[in-house]
Order: structure tokens, then C-alpha cells, then sequence
């Protein structure tokens, strides 16, 4: 009792001075112990809900946690992580963390078993969604579809751009949902697979059974609604399965890579019938979200980086699919060399560029020359010149490093660019990448310089 007295205390103090997606990420899963006095200081045993959240506390709030246990207890703290599970399990359901490991093998089956039928993919869950700032509305949404479906918002739209985790947040949405009744009628699908069969009832003469499996589920999930936009017949077809689905009480999610109102030759009342529910969208990730991401997908790959190598990383990839491409390389890259996962390694791998999806034309070095003299308001001749001023030196490494992390340019060829040896390059593109990985300012203008681009 006075140990939980004493966490609530803390979790209070530490609730004003963190964000509360940061305080409900982290520090709703953990709790005070063991709590053991020795001469004149506490030994205090801190239980995190997985290895994940003891790694996240352990390397970031640590000092803030032990100044609040030194400030309640008036007495110097040694401060021990472990993991371990909220004793009271009544309390919170979403504290039990793996019952999809449940020795119950019947159980389990079933839950396989109902995953498949429904299309939904296990390793995308809420135990390894991280939440922040970015996409804390949207987390919370499907969180209350999944514990009151087609009640509390039906239906349910999140969208936003490539990658940032709508299809696995809305995934998860499933995998609680089967987890808690393998049985329920729920439907995964994509739009373009919708669209596919839709077209292929058409051909087929089978239209009834196409509406036997939608019009009587329990859940939709669409993926990647926009698709189905301009195509007549199936915008038709969805309008009715939609209506059917929820007014019987149905939910129905979607997402799309566009709020309804922007997704062009989209049917007006399949506009109206949308915006009638709840729209969340997501954003990019910040830096802390960056950084979960990273810890989540090394672990789930068994690679452990760590924590200042995750900076690093999290400070030269903005977005969570670019960090799986990333994961894969280095892993790949540690096994092939046998090597262990170093600055260097991560350096040699940021530095061949990790455009996995290379969407965007490259930018050439005078682009990029320009876009630095526009952001910090200099002179090219300046930039370029002898000058070792900090206002001008500094814009120097910037270009630097952006031509050889955006245009993956070979350090002699960043040297040939701005006129320096390749020692001085390296020297610059290292210090920008540090910055990176601690100052906020310096990754917005990373991001504002590769805008420009
Ligand atoms: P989208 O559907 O928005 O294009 P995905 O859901 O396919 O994006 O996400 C891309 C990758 O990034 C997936 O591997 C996903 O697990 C990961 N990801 C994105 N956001 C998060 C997050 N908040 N927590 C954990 N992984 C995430
Ligand atoms: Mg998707």
C-alpha cells in the first residue's frame, strides 16, 4: 500500500513536467517494486510492463526519476529497472502484455484462426504502435473503437501521408478485437482488393455473395479508401454496404492518404456519409516518437542498438517506413560483416542514402547551395569562401552534410563543392549529424533545407 502511495506521488510529479502522450506511452506501465532502506539511502526497484518501456525509462528518465524519489523519500535513491508486471491485474486491461502467448494452446489457435479469416496481421498491434504528440488523436480513436465497437465513433476515418502508421494502427484495431472474440464476424481489407471483387461479382454474376460477406459483418477495416474514388460501380456498391453495415451497428474504419474532402471524384454523399464521423489524421513523427519507433523494430528484429546510436538514427530518418528499410540494411549489414552495431557502421549506412522508395528526383549540389544561402539568408560567395565566421562556417557544414546524406555525393566530391579537403568534409558532416541527433533547431532546419529541395 505505501509503496503504491509513494509511485503515485511520483507519477504525479513526473505527469507536469513530460507530455501526456510521452506520460501515458511510458509511465502508466510501470510501478514502485521493491522499496528496501539500507544505512541512509533507499534501493528502489522500478517494474516496467516490458523490456521495451524499462529500456525507454531507463536511458531518458532516469534522472528525473530519481530526483523525484530523492525528493519524496528526503534520502539518496539507487534506482534499479525491472521487468515485471502491475501486480493488481485487475487494473488495467491493457497492462497484461503478451496473452497472445498465453499457454492456453486452444485459445491461441483460435485467435490464429480468427486473425486469418479476418485478413489481420498480428505483428501490427497496439503493443508495438508508439504513440506521441504526432498521432496521439488517431491512437486514441481506435483505442475507444476497440473497446466500444460502433458505438463511440462510427465511422472512423484516419488519414495521412505514406508510412506514418495508419494501416498498423487500424490493423491493431483487429487484432484486439479477434484477441477478445475470435469469432466476431471483422473483415481487413484494402480498397483496391475491395474494388477487385466488387468488379470480379460483376463479371461473375455473384454479386450476392459479395454482399452475404460484407453487408453482415460485425467490423470493416478499409484500407486505403481513396481508392476506390472515380469507380463508379463500386463507389455505388460501398455506398450501400456502408449504409447497411452502419445502421446495424457495425463499425466501420478507413483510411486514406487524404481527408474526405480532398480525395478527388470521391461521391459527394460517401463525402457526407464520412465527415459524419470522426476524421483523425496523423503527422509525422516527432524526434521521441522517431527514437520508440527505432527501439520497437530493432527489438522485433532482434538488433540492439544502443540508445545513443538510436539518436543518431532517429536524427537523420523523419519517417517510420524509412526506418524499417533502415533497420533491415544495417542488420543485414551487421550480420554480412559479422560486425558489431557501431556509430561507424550506422554512419556508413546513413551515408549511402536509405531512399528505399526513391520517389523524389535528386536535387543537384547547386540546388542545394541555394536552398542553404535562402535559409540562412548568406551570400553563395560567402558560403563557398574562406570565411571561418560561425555564421557563414556553419551553413557551410549544413551544405556539407545535406550533399552527402541527401545526394549521397562521395566526400571528396562534397569537398570539390565547397572547396575544402575531405578531412574537413567529414569533420563537417559529423558534427551536423551529432547536432542532429540532440538539437531540435538543427533537425528544423534540416527539414526546412530539404523542403527547399
Ligand atoms: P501507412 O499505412 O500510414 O502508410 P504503415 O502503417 O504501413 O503506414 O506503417 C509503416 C511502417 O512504420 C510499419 O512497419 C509500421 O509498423 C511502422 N510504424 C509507423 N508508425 C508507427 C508507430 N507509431 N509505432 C510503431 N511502428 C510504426
Ligand atoms: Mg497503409
Amino acid at each position: 500500500m505505501e509503496k503504491r502511495k509513494i509511485w503515485k506521488k511520483i507519477l504525479e510529479s513526473i505527469k507536469v513536467s513530460v507530455s501526456p502522450a510521452i506520460f501515458s506511452t511510458w509511465f502508466s506501465h510501470t510501478h514502485l517494486d521493491e522499496l528496501k532502506k539500507e544505512k541512509n539511502k533507499y534501493i528502489v526497484h522500478i517494474g516496467c510492463s516490458s523490456s521495451f518501456v524499462k529500456t525507454t525509462i531507463e536511458s531518458r528518465y532516469f534522472g528525473m526519476i530519481q530526483d523525484s524519489l530523492k525528493k519524496e523519500l528526503s534520502a539518496n535513491c539507487d534506482v534499479i529497472f525491472v521487468v515485471k508486471d502491475i501486480p493488481d491485474t485487475k487494473k488495467v486491461k491493457e497492462d497484461i502484455p503478451t496473452p497472445l502467448f498465453d499457454s492456453r494452446t486452444n485459445e491461441k489457435e483460435e485467435f490464429t484462426r480468427g486473425l486469418a479469416k479476418a485478413q489481420v496481421r498480428q505483428i501490427f498491434s497496439f503493443d508495438n504502435f508508439a504513440v506521441s504528440t504526432s498521432n496521439q488523436m488517431a491512437w486514441a480513436a481506435a483505442e475507444a473503437v476497440t473497446n466500444n465497437p460502433g458505438k463511440a465513433y462510427n465511422p472512423l476515418f484516419i488519414w495521412g501521408g505514406v508510412g506514418l502508421g495508419k494501416t498498423h494502427l487500424m490493423n491493431a484495431i483487429g487484432v484486439s478485437l479477434i484477441k477478445e472474440n475470435p469469432e466476431i464476424n471483422l473483415v481487413f481489407c484494402t480498397g483496391e482488393h475491395f474494388t477487385n471483387e466488387i468488379v470480379e461479382g460483376i463479371r461473375n454474376k455473384s454479386t450476392q455473395r459479395f454482399r452475404n460477406k460484407y453487408r453482415k459483418l460485425e467490423v470493416l477495416l478499409l484500407d486505403d479508401i481513396q481508392f476506390i474514388a472515380g469507380k463508379d460501380a463500386v463507389q455505388e456498391e460501398f455506398f450501400h454496404t456502408f449504409n447497411v453495415l452502419v445502421s446495424s451497428g457495425s463499425q466501420v474504419v478507413m483510411t486514406s492518404d487524404k481527408p474526405p474532402h480532398e480525395i478527388a471524384k470521391l461521391e459527394e454523399r460517401l463525402r457526407s456519409r464520412f465527415e459524419a464521423g470522426l476524421i483523425v489524421d496523423v503527422s509525422p513523427p516527432d524526434f521521441e516518437l522517431r527514437c520508440a519507433i527505432i527501439q520497437i523494430k530493432s527489438k522485433e528484429r532482434g538488433i540492439d542498438i544502443p540508445m545513443d546510436l538510436v539518436q543518431i538514427i532517429a536524427g537523420n530518418i523523419d519517417s517510420p517506413r524509412k526506418i524499417e528499410g533502415f533497420l533491415i540494411r544495417l542488420a543485414s549489414e551487421a550480420k554480412m560483416k559479422k560486425a558489431e552495431i557501431t556509430e561507424d557502421l550506422i554512419q556508413l549506412i546513413l551515408g549511402k542514402g536509405i531512399d528505399m522508395d526513391n520517389r523524389l528526383p535528386k536535387a543537384s549540389p547547386t540546388d542545394v547551395i541555394s536552398a542553404i544561402t535562402k535559409h540562412y539568408s548568406i551570400r553563395k560567395r560567402d558560403l563557398l569562401g574562406n570565411s571561418r565566421a560561425r555564421i557563414v562556417a556553419f551553413p557551410r557544414q549544413m551544405l556539407m552534410y545535406i550533399l552527402r546524406t541527401e545526394l549521397n555525393l562521395p566526400f571528396q566530391e562534397v569537398g570539390r563543392v565547397v572547396a575544402r579537403d575531405h578531412t574537413t568534409v567529414m569533420h563537417g558532416v559529423d558534427k551536423i549529424t551529432h547536432l542532429a541527433s540532440r538539437d531540435g533547431e538543427i533537425r528544423q532546419d534540416i527539414l526546412g533545407i530539404k523542403k527547399m529541395l
